[in-house]
């Protein structure tokens, strides 16, 4: 009495098990993002290697996750070659728990210094480490100086 009802089951259950799998063995295996994906951010620098941020803010303001925060500070004399303007971002960091990838501060940015052109924030344990400051947002200098 049970028998057709066990053997359909069966017949699901090893149709199943010979489909190709939606899954992949992440993090062996990875997705090819879509064209539009948007990844971590990155600080971009001018041709020159100067770095492109001018500490404005409209980035942070543009922000509805408000997950950027920075502090502005004056070029010295010297460091013309540093930054491009008079002002930069002696602090920049994103939250990146709180981001939520939309790009407004990449549309808001009159410099075109910010990018969401990076991978995907890595998993981690501790809530700090997805701060991301200067440090790792920041384009590499010798990439530019190279590359130009
Ligand atoms: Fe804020 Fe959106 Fe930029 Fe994330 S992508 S920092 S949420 S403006």
């Amino acid at each position: 009495m049970y028998l057709p009802a066990i053997f359909q089951g069966l017949s699901i259950t090893i149709k199943h098990f010979f489909r190709k799998k939606p899954t992949i063995q992440y993090p062996e295996q990875k997705r090819e993002f879509s064209q539009n994906f948007r990844g971590i951010h990155s600080l971009k620098r001018d041709e020159d290697g100067r770095e492109r941020c001018t500490a404005c803010g409209l980035c942070a303001l543009s922000c509805p996750a408000e997950a950027i925060t920075m502090t502005a500070a004056e070029r010295k004399p010297g460091e013309e070659g540093l930054y491009r303007e008079e002002k930069y971002a002696a602090v920049y960091e994103i939250n990146m728990l709180r981001c939520i990838f939309c790009g407004f501060c990449e549309e808001a940015c009159p410099k075109e210094a910010i990018y969401l052109d990076g991978d995907i924030a890595p998993a981690n344990f501790e809530r700090d480490t997805f701060i991301y400051g200067k440090d790792r947002l920041l384009e590499p200098i010798h990439n530019k100086v190279q590359n130009s």
